[in-house]
């Protein structure tokens, strides 16, 4: 076994909401009386972004008390720490849970945040809160200010959902507020659109890190100032192939990424969704890449949290 199989790994981009267990998604279910199926759930090869999110949204739509969502919470980090994870960067959207619960997106954060810091196993968890960008800018200068109330909570914030339908660039106000208040950024581009998305996000919301971005592997200039600037992309080799981000394993662009010294951190995205676990990706990035590179994403993840000092 090489050492990045038994070694911790760190997992920088898994979705709360992307995380319940199936048997408890069924469980939540069978408490309104439906009937759901395993792939109401579960991710096939979607070709879309879109529909894939649904699956997501399928998962949690049963969750409608405050308690599901500490359950899934505390769920999620037992799964992580399972899967031989020693870090976890966590990402929920107050927005989403209080559409399912009825919750406030204040009490939405104490909710995960509480579970999250009191489950007692070995796994340092971090949690980032997603704004969703499906509402437009407005609603999300709304919800970015909900989680700058909770800077304490959370050790950074995302943008999230239909990437095609709303561009990025409209989205500055909200993420200049989250720098004034000193807090990381990271934002999901170059997934659902190509590289021109991951260009607005650069230039426009400075993340630290980049949610996918793996399209940027069409244009050898964005590849270029992704390696100068030192912006981590967050792969999630079998999210891209459901989604379509990538056209298959074989041709995932993390090969391409490597290459051109991009700093890369492997993830899951959503593991429920995606029935997957961050160890069964290294697996596979091994295949693409090889071990010694494999091994310099596993070590560079940990130092590319937002947790981690610097
Ligand atoms: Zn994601």
């Amino acid at each position: 076994m090489s050492d990045t199989a038994t070694a911790p790994l760190a997992d920088l981009h898994r979705h709360l909401e992307g995380s319940i267990r199936p048997s408890t998604a069924h469980e939540l279910a069978l408490r309104t009386g439906a009937q759901p199926r395993r792939t109401d759930f579960v991710a096939g090869l979607e070709g879309d972004l879109l529909p894939y999110l649904a699956k997501i949204e399928n998962a949690a739509r049963h969750a409608t008390r405050a308690a599901d969502w500490a359950r899934i919470t505390r769920e999620a980090i037992a799964d992580a720490c399972d899967d031989g994870l020693g870090a976890l960067e966590l990402r929920f959207s107050p927005r989403f849970v209080a559409g399912m619960t009825g919750l406030d997106a204040d009490a939405v954060v104490d909710v995960v945040a509480d579970a999250a810091t009191s489950h007692g196993l070995p796994i340092d968890v971090g949690l980032i809160g997603i704004v969703v960008r499906d509402e437009g800018p407005d609603a999300a200068d709304h919800q970015m200010a909900a989680l700058l109330r909770h800077t304490d909570r959370l050790v950074g914030v995302d943008l999230a959902g239909d990437e095609a339908g709303f561009p990025v660039a409209r989205f500055a106000a909200a993420f200049d507020r989250a720098h004034h208040a000193g807090v990381p950024v990271t934002i999901h581009a170059g997934e659902a659109a190509g590289p021109e998305s991951v260009w607005d996000a650069v230039r426009h919301l400075r993340p630290r890190r980049i949610g996918h971005g793996v399209r940027s592997a069409e244009d050898p200039r964005l590849l270029d100032r992704l390696a100068a600037d030192g912006i981590t992309l967050e792969v999630a080799i079998t999210s891209n192939v459901q989604t379509g981000a990538a056209t298959d394993r074989a041709h995932h662009q993390l090969s391409a990424l490597v290459a051109a010294g991009v700093p890369v951190a492997l993830c899951t995205d959503n593991p429920s969704v995606s029935n997957t676990r961050l160890s069964r990706e290294y697996d596979l990035a091994r295949d693409l890449v090889g071990d010694d590179a494999a091994e310099r994403i596993r070590r560079h993840a940990f130092t590319a949290r937002f947790g981690a000092a610097h």
